[in-house]
């Protein structure tokens, strides 16, 4: 009989081992339980909340998976019993496997913050880090916010959902302000002292937004000079530091982050939250023939980010092919590119190839085989990588979700 593989999540890191493993070895049975009928990517997300693009730009669906021979089945998975191999859902289903993916993505740490909660972040103060109905959200309160509003993000702490998406977001809101309400403001307040791609951010906004003079639209507050983030005062609008207040019209609080719930009731996860594996297999370190892959597991040091999930995924597919078939699976290498869009026609990418260091235990970056965009690009280069965004997201979805 055919083996199993029972995929719960169907993100960028779950919904690419399914593709994958319908390709690499018709004979294995995969099923994906997904708890939404529809995947709004995160990527690009920021554009949305920029006016850029409609949620119907990130929207995804199941069906390319399903006929590449993927069971699709809409459910919460409730639990998973490792000894007995049998994956619960909320449903009342039970569903048996000879290997076990689990790529949930992230939680949030709600509980490090006064004031905060998930109702509150669904309904008045949203972080929009998993996009869908929060994204929605965010964007109607900007396009509510009046002239001359504030809008307030606060950045949450390493180690986190795509490094560089804040400043993106911040950029592409920065963007749509200028165009349609020139005397508002950005303030960030940051849980860090640094931020990926700051070089190239900080040039973007100001040549954009005229970042550092006393005109800014951005300002953004180090971690160091916040002090201690301590929360939201919901009815005030208004987040709390140890010593001070800062107010605003439109707030997006991203809280601290940690693997989805189903990671920690599989057992799936060590002290830091998040969930160690083979980082050649991505089988769980704590729980034999279950791979975790994507934003919840550690893949030092691979961002957190949709490609990286992508390309975990395609590792993960073949170390799976190779064990159910009894063979032994080749050493792989990994990729990675992040663009980040700046303004209308300008943006840069940071990209690295990936191979396993078995000494320090790490995906290590293979030297000069990436890099950062460099400063002194030209114009017609950031214009470029805008238009190399775009196709990448196409290319990219199609590649996951079929
Ligand atoms: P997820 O995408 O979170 O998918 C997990 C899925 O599992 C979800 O569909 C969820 O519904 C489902 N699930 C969870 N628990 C259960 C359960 N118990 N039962 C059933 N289903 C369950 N990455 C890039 O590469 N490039 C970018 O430009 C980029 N931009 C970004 C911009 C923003 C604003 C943000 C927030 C992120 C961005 N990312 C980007 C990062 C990227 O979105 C994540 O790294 C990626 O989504 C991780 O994929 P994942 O499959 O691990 O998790």
């Amino acid at each position: 009989a055919g083996k199993k593989v029972v995929i719960v999540g169907g993100g960028p890191a779950g919904a690419t081992v399914a593709n994958y493993l319908r390709m690499m070895d018709m004979s294995i049975e995969v099923t994906l339980i997904e708890a939404d009928k529809n995947y709004f990517t995160c990527f690009m997300s920021n554009e949305v909340l920029g006016g850029k693009r409609s949620m119907d730009g990130i929207k995804q669906g199941y069906m390319g998976l399903e006929k590449a021979g993927v069971k699709v089945v809409h459910d919460m998975v409730t639990g998973i019993d490792g000894a007995k191999k049998k994956v619960m859902t909320k449903g009342g289903q039970t569903f048996e496997y000879d290997r076990c993916v689990v790529a949930p993505g992230v939680d949030f740490k709600f509980d490090k913050y006064d004031g905060l909660d998930a109702n509150v972040a669904e309904t008045k103060i949203p972080h929009a880090w998993k996009a869908g109905p929060q994204t929605a959200l965010l964007r109607k309160q900007l396009e509510e916010m009046k002239d001359g509003g504030t809008f307030t993000m606060v950045a949450p702490p390493n180690p986190f959902r795509c490094p560089p998406g804040p400043y993106e977001r911040v950029s592409l809101i920065a963007n749509y302000f200028k165009k349609e309400k020139p005397k508002s403001k950005i303030l960030i307040i940051d849980h860090k002292d640094k931020f990926s791609k700051q070089g190239l951010f900080t040039q973007a906004w100001k040549k954009f937004y005229g970042y550092g003079t006393d005109n800014s639209m951005i300002e953004w507050i180090k971690g160091s000079d916040a002090g201690q983030i301590e929360g939201v005062d919901v009815a005030g609008m208004a987040v709390k530091t140890d010593f001070e207040e800062y107010k605003g019209d439109v707030i997006n609080f991203i809280p601290a982050q940690k693997a989805g719930p189903i990671a920690f009731a599989a057992g799936l996860t060590d002290a830091s939250g998040w969930c160690p594996v083979d980082k050649v297999t991505f089988e769980s370190k704590q729980v034999p023939g279950i791979h975790v892959l994507g934003d919840a597991a550690i893949a030092t040091k691979m961002p957190k980010s949709g490609y990286a999930a992508n390309s975990q995924g395609k590792v993960t597919a073949a170390a799976i092919a190779a064990a159910l078939n009894g063979k032994t699976v080749g050493v792989p290498s990994y990729v990675n590119t992040c663009y980040s869009i700046a303004a209308d026609d300008w943006a840069f990418s940071v990209a690295a190839v990936y191979k396993y260091d078995k000494e320090k235990d790490i995906i290590a970056g293979v030297k000069g085989a990436g890099g950062l965009s460099p400063m002194d690009a030209s114009a017609e280069d950031r214009k470029r990588e805008v238009a190399y965004a775009h196709s990448w997201y196409d290319n990219i979805c199609k590649d996951i979700w079929g």
